[in-house]
Parts: structure tokens; sequence; C-alpha cells
């Protein structure tokens, strides 16, 4: 062991932020670049959009199949987003992957990151931002997956989130993706190097080694 032992857990993060912040993407370049980074697959009864498919994106799933989930206690968190649909990070997956010691992100809303400082306090909180409201409009335009109606919606629901900005312990402005990124990963990195993860702290004793340091000079003369 070297001197300083670190917890061999993994770190949980929790990544939120408004509507087409760019958290998705940010997450994906992460996973690229970092071996030791896992991102949790939530479960959710909303539609699929797109080109998402069941099991990659999301887990989808029936408000039944989800409450009886519920029911079992398999969820470290859910919420209700948008248009009352759940949304939930599935529990037990989460805990065995902190175990081998792998980093677990978690891209979920703010009523779900609410729910996981609760239960897990020491967990890294970030908050994406897009640099503009301008911008967050055209970006969720552009992406084209949602109504007119629907679109409101998470315009309306992202405002009362960015005002929930200070619950977070990071915020990171996304104007370039790969400089958001980059923010991100020295956050996880400077995390890391806390104090607060220490284990243990092994040192030789200091006579010991001041002897041997001694015993070795006088064979050098
Ligand atoms: P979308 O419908 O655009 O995929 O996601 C809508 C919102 O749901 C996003 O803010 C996303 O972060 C959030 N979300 C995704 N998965 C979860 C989850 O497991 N729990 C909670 N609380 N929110 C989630």
């Amino acid at each position: 062991m070297g001197i300083i032992k670190t917890k061999s857990k993994g770190l949980l993060i929790v990544i939120s932020g408004p509507t087409a912040a760019g958290k998705g993407t940010i997450c994906k370049k992460l996973v690229e670049r970092n071996t030791n980074l896992w991102v949790s697959t939530s479960m959710t009864t909303r539609e699929p959009r797109g080109t998402e498919q069941n099991g990659v994106e999301y887990f989808f799933v029936t408000t039944e199949e989800f409450e009886k989930k519920i029911e079992e206690d398999g969820f470290l968190e859910y919420a209700k987003v948008h248009y009352g649909r759940y949304y939930g990070t599935p529990k037990d997956i989460i805990f065995d992957k902190l175990d081998e010691g792998i980093d677990v992100i978690l891209e979920i809303d703010i009523q779900g990151a609410l729910k996981v400082q609760e239960k897990v306090p020491e967990a890294l909180f970030i908050f994406i931002v897009p640099p503009t409201m301008e911008i967050l409009k055209e970006r969720l335009r552009n992406r084209g997956t949602e109504n007119e109606e629907q679109m409101l919606e998470r315009f309306k629901t992202a405002y009362k989130e960015i005002n929930e900005v200070t619950k977070y312990n990071y915020v990171v402005v996304n104007d370039f993706v790969e400089t958001a990124t980059a923010k991100v990963e020295a956050i996880i990195t400077a995390e890391k190097c806390r104090v607060d993860r220490i284990e243990e702290v092994d040192l030789d004793s200091k006579e010991e080694t001041i002897h041997e340091s001694l015993v070795d000079l006088n064979q050098e003369k």
C-alpha cells in the first residue's frame, strides 16, 4: 500500500439540468473517455422518442410495471417529471457498481437529485445549464421530438429548475460540449482527491525510516 489509501467504493455522480442542456451528450463523452464510469439506465413510463431503444436510453415500462417496482422498493429515487410520466433509478445495480469501485452517473431531474441527497449525502451533484434561454429554445426546436405544447411544458419546467441550481455542488455552462465535458471531468477528478475520501494513512515509523537512512548514508561513505 502507498502512503494514502482512499475509499475503494466508487463515486456517485448526479447530473441534472433543464431539458436540452446537453446532459446526455456530456455523459456519453465522459463514458467514452473514462472506463471506470458507468451511466445508470433509468426506467420510465414515457413513450420512446425517435430512434430510442428499450434498455439503451431507458427501460420503457407501463405504469403498472413501474408502480409494482415502487411497491417492491426497487428504486433509489423516482419522480413524475414531464406530463406526470414516471422516471426512476433502479436501486440494486447502482450499489453493486459502487461496491465494485466503479463511478456511477445518474442523469436525473432535480426532484430525484434531492431524494438522492437525502439517501447518499456524499454523492457529487453537478448542474448543467445552457448558455442562454434562447439557445435552450433553439436546441429544443432543432431536436424536433416534441410538439408545441410539450415544448412549452419543458420550457416552463426549465425556468423552475434553473432556480434550484444552488442545491448542487457545481454548475457547468454548456456553451461548447468539449469544454463543458472537460469541466465535468475536472470536477470528478478533484472530487476524488478530497481528503474526506481518505480511508487510511500508512506511514512507516519515523524513527525506523530515519535510522535506515542513516545506515544507508554511512554505507555510502
Ligand atoms: P427525457 O424525457 O427528455 O428523456 O427526460 C426528462 C427528464 O427526466 C430529464 O430532466 C432527465 O434528467 C429526467 N430523468 C431521466 N431519468 C430519470 C430518473 O431516473 N429519475 C428522475 N428523477 N429523473 C429522470
